[in-house]
């Protein structure tokens, strides 16, 4: 295992501001947030990157894609709209190598991203 902070934020050996957790996944708030709303939600699973994300790990995606939906709404963001972004490798900008989805709201969102 590569010395993730990620993992360490599962494994709760790092300070996070737990929004959500169960078996699989944990959602948190970013450190550094780009928006007013801006989350984390991850696998506990150490998994790179999205491209390493084979056909066994379809529950896993839907249940993250579900969690960052539920947490939109709760969070007050599903209306007027929020963005869901995975960063894939540096020329997308990851910085954290260990699967994430942003879950971005609460201001407007420009198109395309930078
Ligand atoms: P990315 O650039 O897509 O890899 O996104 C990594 C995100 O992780 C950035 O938005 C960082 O602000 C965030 N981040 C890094 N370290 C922490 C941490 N310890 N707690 C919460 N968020 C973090
Ligand atoms: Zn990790």
């Amino acid at each position: 295992m590569p010395d993730c902070i990620f993992c360490k934020i599962v494994t709760k050996e790092i300070p996070a501001k737990i929004a959500y957790e169960d078996a699989h996944l944990v959602a948190f708030s970013d450190i550094n947030p780009k928006a007013p709303v801006h989350l984390q939600i991850i696998p506990k699973e150490h998994i790179a990157r999205v491209s390493e994300l084979t056909e066994k790990n379809a529950d896993l995606v839907a249940k993250l894609v579900m969690t960052a939906n539920r947490l939109a709404r709760e969070y007050g963001v599903a209306e007027p709209g929020y963005r869901l972004v995975i960063n894939c490798n540096p020329g997308a900008g990851q910085s954290v190598y260990h699967l994430h989805l942003h879950l971005l709201g609460g201001r407007p969102m420009k198109w395309p991203p930078g």
